[in-house]
């Protein structure tokens, strides 16, 4: 569907060229980015606003598969993602240096500022991006108008606010949020490498944690360009001095955490900063107003070690800019019942509630040592571990049994 480009053409007032937009989105991560490129794609006047030309090298996901893979090929990135990131389809999963089983399908690890660049190059015209903070946006019923750190005005029939966990513009609006779980998790990124410089054994592994009073839920392990990314997530109290100890001594600190890895890593040092973060789970309340979206992590928090963070998102694209806002620019106004639509979601509030859920269980399966949650995890790791015997024996075993139990 082609927009409608009566609200387009730049105006100036009293000197100050404002530009008018079908749609401004404010913050350039992936959210953002990705938002942009498909209401651009189909034909809509867009801004794209971020404060950084260039995303920082922040740690955040570094690896997608399975079913993310299903929605960005959809929404048209997928050969994008081939071009800045490693493929790979094999992780050998481990716990106390056992192997559990072995998980067969297509994945990629790259670096978050690689993706996000990528994401950005998808905009048909690169001048739709504009480097600027966004320091206030007034929203209404009808057209909304965003002013910038340079003085440059921009206004729009609808804003959608992608701004990452940053709450400051929010915040202006009335949105605050509500944490539903302080200091939920926390992750370490590093990449790492043989001492030889020979490759590893492994396309890519992941090791559980072996007790609980480590908290430690798993370290993952998969190619990115720089070598081979660490990923360690964790459910502990991010004021522990293990915290400090993974930081300035991560090689002897993870074997002394994980001692079934040392046959599979043999030699080997960090090659690079070990970044660590502490999230909280936390949602936006005072969200539903007229003009304005909000999208990714400016609507809500994941925990990393669930891994639905760009799920959540990649819905959030979908629906809104495939379905509401192009249906919305149709007809006049901006109001809060078109914008509801969007919030009431079926398909986006099942992946927000599947991402909270999946934080909960995480943790739960990490740390909790009553006996119903022990009993819980032993028979969690042995399913997988006699599934994948029994595969070993009779190949193609499972996924027979589970294309059944799909049919
Ligand atoms: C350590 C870690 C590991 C993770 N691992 C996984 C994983 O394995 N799997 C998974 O699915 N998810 C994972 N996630 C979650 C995932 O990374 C996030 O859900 C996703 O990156 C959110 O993208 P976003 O675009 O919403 O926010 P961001 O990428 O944070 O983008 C926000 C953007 O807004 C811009 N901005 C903010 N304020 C302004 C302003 N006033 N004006 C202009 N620009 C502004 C910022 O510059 C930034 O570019 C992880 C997260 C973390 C922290």
């Amino acid at each position: 569907m082609t927009a409608d480009r009566t609200v387009t053409e730049p105006i100036a007032t009293a000197g100050i060229s404002e530009t008018a937009v079908d749609i401004a989105i404010v913050g350039g991560g992936l959210a953002g980015s990705l938002a942009a490129a498909v209401l651009a794609r189909a034909g809509h006047r867009i801004a794209l606003i971020d404060k950084r030309a260039v995303h920082p090298d922040e740690f955040r996901v570094e690896k997608i598969g399975g079913h993310q893979l299903a929605m960005l090929r959809k929404l048209g990135f997928l050969s994008a993602l081939e071009t800045i990131a490693c493929r790979y389809d094999q992780v050998l999963n481990i716990r106390e240096g056992k192997v559990v089983d072995v998980s067969v399908g297509q994945a990629y690890g790259f670096s978050y500022a690689d993706l996000v660049a990528m994401a950005r190059s998808q905009l048909p015209d690169p001048s739709d991006l504009i480097v600027d903070e966004v320091a206030a946006i007034s929203c209404s019923d009808d057209i909304q108008h965003l002013e910038l750190a340079s003085g440059r005005r921009v206004s729009a029939r609808l804003v959608v606010l992608a701004t990452g966990m940053a709450a400051a513009l929010a915040y202006k609006l009335g949105i605050k949020r509500r944490v539903l779980a302080e200091r939920h998790s926390v992750s370490f990124g590093f990449t790492i490498a043989r001492h030889d410089g020979s490759s590893f054994d492994f396309e890519a592994l992941t090791c559980y944690g072996e007790r609980t009073a480590d908290g430690i839920d798993y370290l993952s392990l998969f190619p990115v360009h720089a070598g081979m990314r660490a990923n360690l997530f964790m459910f502990r109290d991010p004021t522990d001095p293990i915290m400090r100890e993974l930081r300035r001594e991560p090689e002897a600190t993870l074997l002394r955490l994980l001692p079934g890895l040392r046959p599979y890593l043999g030699d080997f040092r960090v090659t690079d900063r070990v970044q660590n973060w502490v999230m909280d789970l936390t949602v936006v309340e005072g969200h539903l107003q007229p003009g304005i979206v909000l999208i990714g992590d400016a609507f809500q928090t994941n925990c990393p070690a669930a891994g639905t963070g760009v799920a959540r998102l990649l819905v959030d694209v979908d629906r809104l800019c495939t379905e509401y806002a192009p249906r919305w620019l149709t007809t006049s106004g901006m109001n809060q019942e078109k914008i509801a639509q969007f919030y009431f979601d079926r398909d986006k509030i099942a992946a927000d509630q599947q991402s909270l859920k999946m934080a909960r269980f995480r943790q739960a399966l990490t740390s909790r040592n009553d006996i119903g949650w022990d009993v819980r995890r032993r028979l969690h790791f042995l399913r997988r571990s006699l599934a994948h015997r029994v595969d070993q024996m009779h190949p193609g075993w499972l996924g027979r049994v589970r294309g059944a139990l799909r049919a």
